[in-house]
């Protein structure tokens, strides 16, 4: 045995021998878990009475951006004055004239209830048939369009994410019915050059129906071409005054809640 070997045989042994004296003779037992242990009773999350599903009221906490009355919530996004589409019988209806609408108010993350109907009399086909969209912070549009027994591109259907993400059903009423679109969409977060550090995300809900789970939106909706990144932050609900030759669509009862 070579001098090294001796000396790392007996620095090891030396080792051992301190730490098995400075050891504790006995480990304190660790303690039984309880069910306690893993439950947490704080904060509370805040009481929230829901809407109640017969009268078709919002819950207490939303901003109610269409209750039937009024369009106060909503400006032209041409002319930045008040908007001008038709108010009657507690809907509103697109009016073809008047270009788009938009919330006064600009929204981060959001929770958003909308519904709205194509009339009984539609006519037209793919695109051209009921067309109108929602814009999400004002950059990226769900879909809003009559695919009852309409056939269309699919990521421009109902629901779609238009020109990025198809739908996975279509669960469209018929004309005269009114559908109900639930959203919930998480704003994205950017890098300094203006590339996204996290994408926008979204889920459609048509009709009690998940449509689209949690998609990564790739950039603004394009209609010729593909989606570009634009740096912005908070941004409005617009609604889309498509132009198509066919009957305009109808919305009512608009709630959101931030995230
Ligand atoms: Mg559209």
């Amino acid at each position: 045995m070579n001098k090294f070997i001796t000396l790392s045989v007996f620095s090891l042994f030396a080792v051992a021998t301190a730490t098995a004296q400075d050891a504790p003779k006995e480990y304190p037992k660790p303690e039984r878990m309880r069910p306690g242990m893993s439950e947490y009773w704080t904060p509370q999350p805040k009481v929230v009475t829901p809407g109640n599903i017969a009268t078709n009221s919002a819950p207490s906490d939303a901003i109610v951006l269409f209750d039937g009355k009024n369009l106060d919530a909503w400006k032209s996004s041409r002319t930045g004055e008040a908007a001008e589409w038709d108010v009657h019988d507690g809907v509103f209806t697109v009016n073809k004239t008047k270009g788009d609408i938009q919330t006064k108010d600009n929204f981060d993350s959001f929770q958003l209830h909308i519904e709205w109907m194509v009339p009984e009399n539609i006519t037209g086909k793919s695109q051209g048939r009921g067309n109108s969209g929602i814009f999400l912070q004002g950059m990226y549009e769900v879909q809003v369009l009559d695919c009852y027994d309409n056939e269309t591109y699919v990521n421009g259907m109902t629901g779609s994410i238009y020109k990025q993400k198809a739908p996975m059903a279509n669960v469209m009423r018929k004309p005269g019915e009114w559908n109900v679109y639930d959203i919930i969409y998480n704003s994205p977060v950017f890098n300094e050059d203006g590339t996204y550090k996290v994408h926008p995300k979204v889920t459609v809900i048509q009709n009690g129906c998940v449509i689209v789970n949690d998609y990564e939106i790739q950039g603004t909706t394009e209609y010729i071409g593909f989606p570009r990144v634009v740096k912005h932050g908070d941004g409005p609900i617009i609604l889309q005054s498509h132009g198509d030759p066919s009957e305009p669509i109808s919305f009512r009862n608009i709630w959101l809640r931030p995230l």
